[in-house]
């Protein structure tokens, strides 16, 4: 199927990745980051390793052409989630049964970054002039919020002048135009402490937390956008601590906030809807401190008439023989990074299957990752002329 690179190449490079625990936190991607770049040092491709924090180690490969032209960004990141115990295979053993291969970061996201890596090698065997340049970031950080990835290697001015963008995130080849955007925001109630012998004495901070939740839950979205799926935004409670013992009257709650966004809110529209929710609340009795979390995520939304996002379609249609389905993602990923600190159309579009990210015994079918190969390839001709 592949005529540049064989299967077994992609199949063992995905293996090796996937065999490297890059459990986030504490997210050290050191080894991982080793093997993609002797991966493509063995390759003749030029590859960087960039230690950005505490073992957070980003890959940058670049493959030029022959003349300058367009910039393709590929990006993914190295870094899991923990996988939990109730796993039935090693969570870390890439172990391969009926054609698909079992282990945390199968599906999200280190099947993609082995398709695009493969890719990018695949092409360089074709021989194939083009012109502009090819850049791959492998980054970490990216489930805690990407401060340190792919963050921090736009802020450095890497791929910022990317004309365009892959990301290979599990989207079951589905070409996806963006994702929602989220913010976390912790609200602290402060009341009086005193005997529960005399409540009258105090201010019940629990009680005005419920209240302000009564409020929360009255909360109306005013974006609707049916590209979407919720095609509503929405504010969901999804944490609450507070007290101190059963007989004190408790002078503090805390509640955390879960904010989904659609294109058109920003944190100033996010946080006068929820100053409005605090007031109707009539909370005036405590005090009540708003923070939100520096890990934050905008919505975005490319048009489908991208260039990217036609080349993809018709490198698709080419190697699958059918159209490609078109959506959008309900997570959120580095392409809102990319689109938003880079101004580059980036596409979510990789092997992975997205109800297995983050599951127990997460697999991914490993003809997904060949056909995900085969259509970078065709597609860097297209992209880099
Ligand atoms: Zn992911």
């Amino acid at each position: 199927m592949t005529r540049y690179i064989k299967e077994s190449e992609i199949c063992e490079l995905t293996q090796a990745l996937v065999k490297q625990p890059t459990v986030n936190p504490p997210g050290d991607t050191k080894e991982c980051a080793n093997i993609i770049a002797d991966y493509f040092h063995k390759n003749r491709i030029e590859a960087e390793l960039l230690d950005c924090k505490n073992g957070i180690v980003n890959v940058v490969a670049k493959y030029t052409g022959t003349k300058s032209g367009k910039t393709l960004l590929l990006n993914g990141h190295m870094d899991v989630v923990a996988p939990g115990k109730e796993w039935t295979v090693d969570p870390f053993g890439g172990e391969i049964q009926d054609g698909k291969m079992y282990g945390r970061g199968t599906c999200d996201m280190k099947s993609g970054i082995a398709a695009m890596a493969a890719a990018m090698v695949g092409f360089k065997r074709s021989k194939k002039k083009f012109n502009g340049e090819i850049i791959l970031m492998a980054v970490g950080d990216e489930e805690t919020g990407s401060q340190f990835g792919t963050r921090y290697l736009l802020e450095q001015k890497i791929g910022l002048n990317a004309d365009f963008a892959i990301v290979t995130e599990p989207t079951d080849l589905k070409l996806e135009l963006g994702n929602r955007g989220l913010r976390w925001i912790d609200l602290s109630i402060t009341g009086k402490a005193c005997h529960a012998g005399r409540p009258h004495l105090g201010i019940n901070a629990i009680e005005y937390g419920a209240r302000l939740i009564d409020a929360i839950r009255t909360f109306k979205p005013k974006i609707r956008n049916d590209k979407f799926e919720p095609s509503l935004s929405s504010l969901s409670v999804t944490q609450i601590s507070g007290g101190t013992q059963a007989n004190v009257i408790p002078n503090q709650c805390r509640i955390t906030l879960d904010r989904r966004m659609l294109p058109g809110e920003t944190t100033e529209t996010v946080m006068s809807e929820l100053s409005n929710i605090i007031d109707s609340a009539a909370l005036s009795d405590v005090t009540i401190d708003i923070e939100m979390r520096p890990n934050f995520w905008d919505p975005y939304l490319i048009s489908e008439s991208e260039p990217i996002v036609q080349t993809i379609k018709n490198s698709y249609k080419k190697i699958i023989g059918k159209n490609p389905l078109i959506g959008t993602k309900p997570a959120c990923t580095d392409g809102s990074h990319l689109f938003h600190i880079g101004k580059i159309p980036a596409l979510l579009f990789g092997p992975g299957l997205p109800a297995l990210s983050h599951q127990v015994n997460e697999y991914v079918p490993l003809r997904n990752i060949y056909l995900a190969t085969d259509i970078f390839i065709d597609a860097f001709e297209k992209l880099l002329r």
